[in-house]
């Protein structure tokens, strides 16, 4: 059983503004209450809205100012159920919200600055603006860390990609690269194979950090080539991408590598820094949940998609989740309505 001791009231901002200078909390200053606030509006984010909101919960959404999540970043998705000509992102994410609109879901690009989990209702603060929740859905998804070269950011969904099992079919009969030295990077390379003519990988050290098995892997198979202690100097090409100019590590000296299309496989990050405080990670850095719900350790929290999920990182995988989430959200709240009093120190229902 967990207990939470309640909190002093928190001073509430005055700006009361979203993203897009609409007032969201009536201009009054007043906490926003909801019976269900998402945190995030990516793929797992909005298909819990769409299921909270036909739940007749009238969720609140605090997507973030990254609006639509990772998929808002690439053109063409083809592995999305539904859509048997593929799919632009931005179109797919915009189908999402209109639907979860349609059935009431408020939707406000702001990001979520910090939390307290410590006392119900779950208080969430977001542009100036209190939101008291009686159960979060958190879906803040995570982000693929980048090289942070000029060339790699204006020619990302132009060649350059951060996965290969959503773009590598682009890829078929041209030549690919992967950069890095990890198991998500021998792994892609791997998974290219399947569509490439080659594959380059390109890993800054003379040695892998992968595991055994998959640089055995990675070694073995015949159409990748491997380039140790080299660095992406810059991606060539103006409109796609035509090859890499890479950089010695150990030494002077620079190689132009011909190839189609780079994938970038050095990480990602989970985006939890304002969960952290209250809600365990993994020792990756992801949220955790119990057992085999969409439960986090805190009653009345659930946690869904990219911010807990780093084996599969799929929109469709992510879209479950968030189904998942919003459903364990609702059947908690009919088990919980007798206790949810916004004045009781409230002891775990679950
Ligand atoms: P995300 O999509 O990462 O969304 C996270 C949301 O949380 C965002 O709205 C963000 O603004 C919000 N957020 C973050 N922090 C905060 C905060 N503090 N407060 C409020 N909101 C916050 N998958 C496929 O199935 N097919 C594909 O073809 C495909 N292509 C891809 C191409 C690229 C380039 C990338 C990067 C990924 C691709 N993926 C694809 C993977 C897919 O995009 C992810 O698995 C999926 O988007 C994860 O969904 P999510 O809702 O968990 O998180
Ligand atoms: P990772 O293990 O952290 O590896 C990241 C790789 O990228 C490292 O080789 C690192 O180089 C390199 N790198 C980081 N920043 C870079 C930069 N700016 N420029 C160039 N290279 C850079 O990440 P991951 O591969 O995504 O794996 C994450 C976790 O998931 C790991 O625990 C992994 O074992 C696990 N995983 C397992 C499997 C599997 O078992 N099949 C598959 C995928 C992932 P250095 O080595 O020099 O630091």
């Amino acid at each position: 059983m967990t207990m939470f001791t309640k909190l002093a009231p928190v001073q509430i901002g005055v700006a009361q503004l979203s993203s897009n200078g609409q007032s969201n909390a009536g201009g009054s200053g007043k906490p926003e209450h909801a019976r269900v606030v998402i945190v995030g509006s990516g793929p797992a984010g909005l298909t819990a809205a769409i299921y909270a909101a036909r739940a007749n919960l009238s969720p609140i959404v605090l997507g973030g100012y990254e609006a639509g999540g990772q998929l808002m970043t690439t053109s063409e998705i083809e592995n999305y159920p539904g859509f048997p000509e593929g799919i632009g992102g931005p179109e797919l994410m915009g189908l999402f919200r209109s639907q979860a609109e349609r059935f009431g879901a408020r939707i406000l690009d702001v990001d979520v600055e910090r939390v307290d989990f410590g006392s119900r209702p779950f208080r969430l603060w977001a542009a100036g603006v209190e939101y008291r929740a009686d159960t979060v859905i958190v879906a803040t998804g995570a982000s693929a860390l980048w090289l942070g070269i000029e060339s790699e950011t204006r020619l990302r969904g132009r060649g350059v990609s951060a996965c290969a099992t959503c773009d590598g079919f682009f890829f078929r009969d041209k030549e690919a690269a992967v950069v890095g030295g990890g198991d998500t990077a021998l792994e892609e390379a791997l998974y290219l194979t399947r569509f490439a003519t080659r594959v380059q990988i390109v890993h800054r050290r003379d040695a892998f950090r992968a595991s055994k098995i998959m640089i055995d892997r990675a070694t073995e198979n015949p159409k990748i080539d491997i380039h140790l202690n080299r660095t992406v100097a810059e991606v060539m090409g103006q409109d796609r991408v035509e090859a890499l100019r890479l950089s010695r590590t150990d030494g002077p000296g620079e190689e132009t590598l011909p190839i189609g299309g780079l994938f970038i496989a050095i990480g990602h990050r989970p985006n939890a820094g304002a969960f952290r405080e209250w809600l365990p990670s993994d020792e990756k850095g992801y949220l955790t949940v119990e057992g085999e719900t969409t439960a986090s350790a805190i009653d009345g929290i659930f946690i869904a998609g990219d911010i807990h999920d780093h084996r599969y990182r799929q929109a469709i995988t992510a879209a479950g989740e968030g189904a998942r989430a919003a459903i364990d959200a609702e059947r908690w709240l009919e088990t919980a309505e007798s206790v949810l009093d916004e004045s009781a120190t409230l002891a775990a229902v679950r």
